[in-house]
């Protein structure tokens, strides 16, 4: 095996399914996590198939699909409430799993925290990396506590906003979308049992995604800026959703000041043209590609990223050479993702753009992601 003991940075999915993937091979793993506390934030989370493969891989999908919500289909609906298409969704992990799971993000986190403690990965929290230096084969890093410590590779597994990123010299950063987001967790009908996308309304979009016996995750794409309207979030996002009817009635008439929501512009990354290593120090997930969530497949994205490096680095070989081909595979996967995310949040901007066709689009990218990562 050409690794033994490696560091993960950040405590994402990203960190998380590498440092699980890693311990399961015999690798000993050290996660830090900046923050001082380690929770998963609130939100829904929309998880497709591919993803789900992973998550099954290691162990945690059963105990995911106790407290999220697996289903098939997918329904697309005018924002007067009338169903545009009711399809099956691409079964993007195979046909033994669920096309999709609704979760909460913090029910995902705490299965994969809690695989990592069984595993007896190391955690440090209120830990970073900042600084690190190549030895050829080991890097020494040291911490923000002043202490180094020598591994023989580190995964970067530290979001957007990444360090390592800088540190490995990428001229890249993460740059707004011209979309803004709000998102909230609120309560669901018996009757909203699969994702739903709702078009025409005032609003980009509007859509759900049930994560529970009783809950759901509701957003709409709206501009990048929160105007200052004087009202409330959940004002805010009740004034967003009154052009969409159907279970938005629901949705809106149900939404309280103290449920989980927040409004964010929606920013994307892809470091196409530059490696995502340097030496024996590698970037994953969100630090090298933030997907906008237009297909749901960021969080996917990552997953995939962590359990195939888990892969590549525990193989016999040059490790340059195993992490180039890691780099070459990932890329290729990822940028169907992004290029196709990008081109509907164009479109999302400008439907009037001629040959603009975003349900051809969608299902374009899902069937070619249903080609397995692994
Ligand atoms: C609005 C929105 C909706 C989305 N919806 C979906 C969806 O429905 N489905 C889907 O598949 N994807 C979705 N995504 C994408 C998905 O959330 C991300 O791709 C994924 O969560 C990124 O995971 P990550 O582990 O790479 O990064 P993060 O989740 O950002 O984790 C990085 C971790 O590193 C830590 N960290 C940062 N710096 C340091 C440091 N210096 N040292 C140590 N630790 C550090 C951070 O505290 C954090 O815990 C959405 C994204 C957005 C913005």
């Amino acid at each position: 095996m050409s690794v033994e003991n490696v560091l993960v940075v950040g405590g994402g999915i990203s960190g998380t399914v590498a440092a699980v993937a890693l311990a399961q091979k015999g690798v000993r793993a050290t996660l830090v996590e900046i923050s001082p506390e380690w929770y998963g934030v609130g939100h829904g989370i929309t998880v497709q198939g591919n993803a789900l493969r992973v998550f099954n891989e290691i162990g945690a999908l059963d105990k995911m699909l106790e407290s999220g919500l697996g289903f098939d289909n997918l329904t697309l609906f005018h924002a007067d409430g009338s169903v545009i298409n009711a399809m099956d969704a691409p079964k993007m992990g195979g046909a033994d799993l669920p096309s999709t799971m609704g979760a909460l993000r913090s029910d995902l986190q705490e299965v994969l925290v809690g695989m990592i403690h069984d595993l007896g990965v190391e955690v440090r929290l209120g830990t970073s990396m900042e600084k690190f230096e190549d030895k050829g084969d080991s890097v020494d890093v040291k911490f923000n506590d002043g202490s180094v410590e020598n591994f023989d590779l580190v995964i970067a597994a530290d979001g957007i906003k990444s360090n390592t990123r800088k540190m490995l010299g990428s001229k890249h950063d993460k740059k707004g979308t011209g979309l803004g987001i709000w998102r909230v967790v609120t309560k669901r009908t018996q009757d909203m049992t699969c994702s739903a996308v709702c078009y025409f309304g005032d609003e980009y979009k509007a859509g759900y995604t049930p994560i529970s016996e009783d809950l759901c995750y509701a957003y709409v794409l709206t501009k990048p800026e929160r105007p200052d309207n004087g009202l409330s979030d959940a004002q805010e996002m009740k004034r967003l959703l009154s052009s969409y009817h159907g279970h938005f009635d629901f949705i809106r008439e149900n939404i309280r000041e103290d449920d989980y929501m927040n409004f964010q512009p929606i920013e994307w990354l892809f470091i196409e043209d530059e490696p995502w290593h340097q030496g024996r120090v590698i970037a994953i997930g969100d630090a090298v590609h933030a997907c906008p969530p237009l297909i749901a497949q960021g969080a996917a994205q990552c997953a995939e990223d962590a359990y195939v490096l888990a892969d590549y680095i525990t193989r016999d070989g040059d490790m340059e050479q195993l992490l180039t081909e890691f780099t070459k595979v990932r890329k290729e996967r990822v940028k169907i993702v992004v290029d196709a995310s990008m081109q509907l949040v164009e479109w999302e901007i400008h439907p009037e753009t001629p040959g603009a066709n975003p349900g051809m689009l969608m299902g374009q990218a899902m069937g070619a992601l249903t080609a397995p990562a692994f």
